[in-house]
């Protein structure tokens, strides 16, 4: 087996990497991501290279450098494999020959659907072929097994690809603290076993862990928040981050809150009522929908039915001013949310709550305005990553023959973590297995 990271050895986004079985010659990717950062570490803006024929994507390094692969070309790799439905994952899957089979869990497939409707992915759904957690598919001289894990992104999977008696486990992204947090007890109870080679993610190194280590701390502190205000509390979250949404929803239901979410929220967890009868969806207690023109546009462009889907739980903004009683917002840093602010009354007890990663705050003028609107702003969330132990604990687990780190800003930090540590360049090939003493130079 031959590996190679075509982008991730040095940088979180954009995951990529080619797996070459050595029975066969045969090929196949394991994510596709969209970048988050260029060359200098500043943040990618896929605005600027959307219009780009493909040659000048390959050209700029957008496109990871895979022949083969993309729709210009002769179709040769066998199948695309998406861990999980974050875009810096499977951002760049519209590329993708259409010929060539793209494998993802369900969860993954339904969010790729949403994505295409609301955000314009265009990835192509007929190529899609759904995978069965735990159970093998074989490619080729390749065997496929999907692994649930914990993360941010529901149904998100690691994958276990073997191919001439070698074995590669891809983590992915998980974490250990998370709402699924016994799929990875699970795992280390009962290890894949003989692994050779382990692809780490290591997005947490150089980041600090967080006032709040699972997400039931956080449906705590989001309850105290709630229960401190007889108004408003606007949460910002991804409408996708379905551990997140759960945790606030129970915090809104503890504290008899309304809950208000807006039709593509509420869209997003339609479709993935497929997965788990435990995911809330808009008929549920206390859950109302807020229309907005844009995206009930965007869903009558696809089918008008969608429209009337969540009809009965429908609020306006005027039944919402007249509303006495906590409301909790899930909703999401943007410029609907600036409009609605102007049109709800009085926010001089409205509490607000920042529930992503605090990077993103950055970039972003929302403390400015809720300032502006007598609000301040209190960061509430835990990552949907692996901190240091859990990273410990699964390598301890597996025990495999090297760890190769990638979606990490820091590879160099495995090494004194662990042991068998090979660190990879984009675009550097490495054999499998290799040898015994596990280094390589
Ligand atoms: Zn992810």
């Amino acid at each position: 087996m031959k590996l190679t990271i075509h982008r991730g050895t040095h940088e979180i986004g954009g995951s990529c990497v080619e797996v070459r079985s050595g029975l066969d010659d045969a090929r196949i990717v394991i994510d596709l991501g969209m970048p988050l950062v260029q060359a200098d570490r500043s943040p990618f803006e896929w605005r600027r290279y959307e219009q780009m024929p493909v040659e000048d994507l390959l050209a700029e390094r957008v496109l990871p450098p895979v022949s083969g692969l993309y729709a210009h070309e002769e179709p040769t790799v066998r199948a695309v494999l998406i861990s999980h439905a974050h875009q810096d994952h499977y951002g760049l899957l519209r590329f993708v020959h259409p010929e060539i089979p793209v494998y993802c869990s369900a969860g993954t497939r339904a969010l790729i659907e949403v994505s295409n409707i609301f955000l314009n992915t265009a990835a192509d759904l007929r190529q899609i072929e759904v995978l069965s957690m735990w159970k093998a598919v074989t490619i080729g001289a390749f065997r496929v097994t999907p692994y649930l894990v914990d993360h941010s992104a529901p149904d998100a999977v690691a994958f276990v690809v073997e191919t001439g008696g070698t074995k590669l486990f891809y983590s992915g992204d998980f974490r250990g603290h998370g709402r699924k947090k016994i799929l990875f007890e699970r795992m280390l109870e009962h290890p894949v076993q003989d692994v050779d080679c382990l692809l780490l993610e290591g997005t947490m190194l150089g980041r600090p862990e967080g006032d709040y280590q699972t997400e039931e701390d956080v449906e705590d502190a989001v309850k105290g928040v709630i229960e401190s205000t007889d108004s408003y509390t606007f949460v910002f979250a991804s409408s996708q981050n379905l551990d997140r949404l759960v945790s606030v929803y129970r915090a809104a239901i503890r504290c008899d809150a309304m809950f208000v979410i807006d039709l593509y929220t509420a869209f997003v967890l339609d479709r993935l009522k497929g997965i788990s009868s435990n995911i809330p969806q808009a008929n549920w207690r206390n859950v109302r929908v807020l229309y907005t023109s844009y995206h009930a546009n965007k869903l009558a462009a696809v089918d008008r039915k969608h429209l009337f889907r969540f009809k009965g739980s429908k609020i306006g903004l005027p039944e919402l001013r007249s509303h006495t009683g906590r409301a909790v917002f899930f909703y999401r840093d943007n410029s609907y949310f600036r409009r609605m602010l102007r049109h709800l009354g009085s926010l001089e007890s409205a509490r607000a709550i920042y529930s992503m990663w605090p990077g993103y705050l950055e970039r972003s003028d929302l403390e400015d305005v809720l300032r502006s609107h007598g609000m301040g702003l209190t960061i509430i969330h835990t990552s949907g990553h692996a901190v240091e132990s859990d990273l410990k604990g699964l390598v301890s687990a597996l025990d495999p023959g090297c760890v190769v780190p990638m979606h990490t800003f820091h590879p160099d930090r495995f090494r004194s973590m662990f042991k068998n540590v090979v660190t990879l360049d984009d675009g550097e090939m490495l054999s499998l297995p290799v040898s015994t003493s596990g280094t390589r130079e």
